[in-house]
């Protein structure tokens, strides 16, 4: 059994790549969070607006955690945006609900503000003292995981290593039918023979 990867990653990771926001409705910011049993009845309090400000601290916990992977420059603004988030008072409440402890949010307080502050602080604990992470090699993926193996290159091997192998397997066929040697070769030439010894 894989573990899920930590919050942080997994929330970095729903802008997959350069085209693709996974959480740009609420249908789908609420299935996301569905994922995450104690974070759910929050999660489902933030509404439209309050999303908008959930992707932004998306995208700059994304630019943070890929900056530590050496993709990209460390930025000072994402860094200070969400320093500032996680300084920012709390309106951070906790719940038992079923045996489980869960995110609430106090009367009054804005649920994506509570969640944003909350996956900046995930996103600093992740770097300070989690286990080292990688960026998917694949072409415009923008993933990132834990480095579980160190010969580990993509997010998914059966999305982002396949796409990469049908590739290279394209370029090979490409190059074996563009012809290097002049049409008047025969075909069979196959380069200088080698000396039987
Ligand atoms: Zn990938």
């Amino acid at each position: 059994m894989t573990l899920p990867e930590p919050v942080a990653i997994t929330f970095a990771n729903t802008r997959s790549s350069s085209r693709r926001d996974r959480i740009a409705t609420l249908t789908q910011w609420r299935a996301w969070v569905d994922a995450w049993p104690g974070l759910r009845v929050a999660g489902h309090a933030v509404d439209a607006s309050g999303l908008l400000a959930v992707r932004a601290t998306r995208d700059d916990v994304q630019l943070l955690l890929r900056s530590a992977t050496g993709e990209g420059q460390p930025g000072r603004g994402p860094t200070a945006r969400l320093l500032e988030l996680a300084r920012s008072s709390s309106s951070l409440d906790l719940r038992w609900r079923a045996g489980r402890l869960t995110l609430a949010v106090l009367p009054h307080a804005a649920p994506a503000a509570l969640f944003a502050q909350h996956l900046a602080h995930a996103a600093f604990d992740l770097l300070l003292t989690g286990p080292p992470l990688a960026a998917c090699q694949g072409q415009d993926c923008l993933k990132l995981f834990v480095t579980s193996r160190p010969d580990r290159r993509w997010c998914d091997s059966a999305v982002c290593g396949n796409r990469t192998r049908v590739r290279a397997h394209n370029r090979r066929q490409q190059a074996r039918q563009t012809p290097t040697l002049s049409e008047e070769e025969p075909p069979d030439r196959r380069g200088p023979q080698r000396k039987v010894m």
